[in-house]
């Protein structure tokens, strides 16, 4: 059997003395798109950001074989793992195209950073459009396809997106969920931490339901979506 690309054992988390995360443990597979749910507070952002480094956690975290789990940010984002966190932090003066620069900075191959520019103008029209515009005047919706875009600039093999649908119209949702299939099905892994359970379960294929810093349930989206606990708790269904 194939590695995961991903496997978290054990894991520890959060803040100083304060522990946010007890003894966490999921797998991802190379192109499969995993969400990440639960109510506010549950840890979901102190999980991704952990993942990328941000915080010194207790038990391992291995990708593509090694293991990262004492690695600085910067090691995890040029080992293939982006992070686009909450609220975008897009570089708001910076032109959309500076900003998609940067997501680029550890890269030294500038055929092909220019090369990927162009492909993730393709990926999003509006970027392309917008490219001389800067980012921090753009709507909610043009902030997150940058900031996806500006993520996807480091060539990552693991994109983790924080909220990805927060304070956006449904057709900007549905059109970010189109780009997601797609680069998911071009390979990519997608970690997705999501207020909104219906469109989680809808473009993730397995789904992880954190209940204040413990995984208290985890399997297929097809299963969960059917839980009476998930359907009540998450759904506001019967
Ligand atoms: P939300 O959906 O509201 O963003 P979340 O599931 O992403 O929630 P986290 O942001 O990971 O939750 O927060 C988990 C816990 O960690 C909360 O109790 C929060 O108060 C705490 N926390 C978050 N950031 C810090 C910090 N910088 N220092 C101390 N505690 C923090």
């Amino acid at each position: 059997m194939n590695e995961p690309l991903l496997k978290v054992e054990s894991l520890v988390s959060g803040y100083g003395d304060i522990t946010v995360l007890h003894d966490i443990g999921f797998e991802i597979a190379q192109g499969e798109t995993v969400c990440l749910v639960g109510s506010n507070g549950a840890g979901k952002s102190t999980l991704l950001r952990t993942l990328s480094g941000l915080l010194a956690p207790k038990g391992s975290i291995h990708f593509d074989g090694q293991d990262i789990t004492r690695w600085t940010p910067q090691q995890i984002l040029a080992a293939g793992i982006a992070h686009v966190p909450e609220g975008r932090r897009l570089f708001g003066p910076m032109s959309v195209i500076d900003n998609l620069r940067m997501g680029a900075y550890l890269r030294t191959d500038k055929a092909e950073i220019e090369r990927d520019l162009e492909k993730m103008q393709t990926l999003f029209p509006i970027l392309a459009e917008r490219r001389s515009q800067a980012a921090g005047t753009m709507s909610g919706g043009e902030q997150q396809m940058c900031a996806i875009a500006r993520g996807m600039m480091s060539r990552p093999r693991l994109l983790m997106i924080d909220e990805l649908s927060l304070g956006l119209a449904p057709q900007v949702v549905e059109l970010l969920g189109d780009v997601i299939r797609r680069i998911a099905s071009e390979g990519l892994a997608v970690l997705l931490v999501e207020q909104d359970v219906m469109t989680a379960f809808e473009l993730a294929t397995k789904g992880i339901v954190l209940d204040t810093g413990r995984i208290s349930l985890a399997g297929p989206t097809s299963q969960l979506s059917q839980d009476p606990a998930v359907r009540h708790a998450y759904m506001g269904l019967a």
